[in-house]
């Protein structure tokens, strides 16, 4: 178990979507760029923070290594 912070850079992401081969938490949002759908998600117009306390950190860090403009960033917390 990890208690970690995953944050999304919407204006970097390109919505291409390489990262939710990783990670079947991220989904697409209304403005059709990554967001989570899972853990306690903080959105504005400039990123999406969500916040998990689970075994998944990994699934979270394949998703940042897989994401071309590197808009994701996972740190432990
Ligand atoms: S891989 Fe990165 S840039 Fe592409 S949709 Fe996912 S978060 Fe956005």
């Amino acid at each position: 178990m990890a208690r970690y912070r995953v944050t999304i850079d919407k204006d970097a992401c390109d919505g291409i979507f390489a990262c939710m081969m990783r990670d079947d938490r991220i989904a697409e949002s209304d403005d059709m760029l990554a967001t989570y759908d899972a853990g306690e998600v903080s959105e504005d117009e400039s990123v999406v923070v969500a916040e998990f306390d689970d075994d998944r950190i990994d699934d979270a860090k394949q998703a940042a290594a897989a994401c071309p403009p590197n808009a994701i960033t996972v740190e432990e917390l």
